[in-house]
């Protein structure tokens, strides 16, 4: 058997008419680049979030570095975030000429550990950049009373956590804005780049929507500069097909979640993914820890078991962030952990055989 570490096939498959009736259908109004289809998916996708703003955009990337340049962070700032994350999180931070100021992971749910905020805090941190990792809340609503005491912006890193809920309310919504990825192996993904920011700001969409757009709101009146981050009309059509989907798929990946952690519990040398109670996990990624991560990671492999690494050096150790002289005593759950991470294969289309396939081999492993 062969397990692929995704499968963005079989879902197309499934919608398949769909989806091509709508490409063709942009393709025919010649729609390419924001317009009417665009604007479709923007007011569907704030609805589904009950937000009175979504602003799309060419990536995630961008949704966070607009978000944070519109905020009016730049030089002399610090922006707090954390150590385990893409490096979209941290670069986009750097990009307005503000300083990221990493915080380690907490140990059981690999997010940022909420107790060591306050010490990074000085008289420059602006805002607080907590990241929803591998589908999973953070922990929001203390995050978000520390902003309040210390009057910082909250800004939600949400690329990998569509639709998830922490204490019944989505993530995305309890900071001033919250940033999305439609990468394609995203949950909610498109078939190129794309990106969306969501708010209740009126403010902050407006400069947002402008700053996307060259700095203009109506075509050739500039109000500022900007930069060139538009949504593709193919890419908002194949979404505005997908949303009706996301959460059935949202619900089979955390099924099949279940599943791997049903039989994988009883393996001792293994940790599966801890669950934070009142939140809703919807694994986008599933990470399995190990001290024999290597070996386990190249015996799946021999028996056509694809696994990745997310991610294999933490933010604060890469030789982009050298400059910050940092040791793994700074960080020492997330510099231990980038050791011992695995993402096995997840999916919605993951079948029970795949998935008893792949826990049957990791239990071989460890015999
Ligand atoms: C994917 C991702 C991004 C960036 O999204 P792109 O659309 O690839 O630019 C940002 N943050 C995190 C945590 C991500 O996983």
């Amino acid at each position: 058997m062969k397990v692929p570490f995704g499968d963005l096939r079989t879902q197309y498959q499934s919608i398949k008419s769909d989806i091509d009736n709508a490409i063709r259908s942009v393709i025919d109004e010649t729609a390419f680049i924001r317009g009417k289809y665009v604007a479709e998916f923007e007011k569907a996708y704030a609805a589904m979030y009950g937000v009175k703003h979504c602003i799309s955009c060419a990536n995630g990337t961008d949704a966070i570095y607009i978000t944070l340049k519109m905020l009016g962070i730049g030089p002399g700032d610090e922006v707090i975030t954390v150590a385990n994350s893409w490096i979209s999180t941290s670069e986009t931070i750097t990009q307005t000429g503000a300083r990221p100021v990493f915080v380690d992971i907490e140990p059981d749910y690999y997010t940022i550990d909420v107790s060591k905020i306050e010490e990074k805090i000085t008289s420059r941190t602006k805002v607080v950049l907590p990241v929803h990792l591998y589908g999973q809340p953070a922990e929001i609503e203390r995050i978000k009373e520390i902003c309040k005491t210390y009057n910082l912006h909250l800004v939600e890193d949400c690329a990998q956590s569509h639709f998830a809920e922490y204490k019944g309310r989505r993530v995305g919504t309890f900071g001033i804005a919250g940033t999305f990825s439609f990468y394609p192996g995203k949950n909610l993904g498109a078939y190129g780049d794309a990106g969306a920011i969501i708010t209740n700001d009126d403010d902050l969409a407006k400069m947002s929507t402008m700053y996307a757009n060259h700095g203009a709101l109506k075509k050739h009146l500039h109000e500022m500069e900007g930069i060139n981050s538009r949504m593709d009309g193919l890419q908002a059509a194949i979404l505005t097909v997908k949303l009706p989907h996301i959460n059935e798929w949202n619900q089979k990946r955390y099924t099949n979640a279940l599943l791997y952690s049903e039989r994988l519990k009883d393996c001792k040398e293994i940790h599966i993914p801890g669950l934070r109670p009142n939140s809703t996990h919807i694994f986008h990624l599933y990470v399995i820890r190990t001290e024999r991560r290597e070996e386990l990671q190249s015996y799946l492999n021999d028996y056509g078991i694809e696994t990745a690494i997310h991610y294999p050096t933490s933010l604060p150790f890469l030789k982009a962030y050298a400059y910050l002289g940092h040791c793994p005593d700074d960080f020492p759950v997330a510099y231990r952990y980038q050791k011992e991470i695995l993402s096995l294969p997840m999916y919605p289309e993951l079948s029970e055989d795949m998935i008893d396939y792949v826990t049957t081999k990791i239990r071989e492993f460890f015999k």
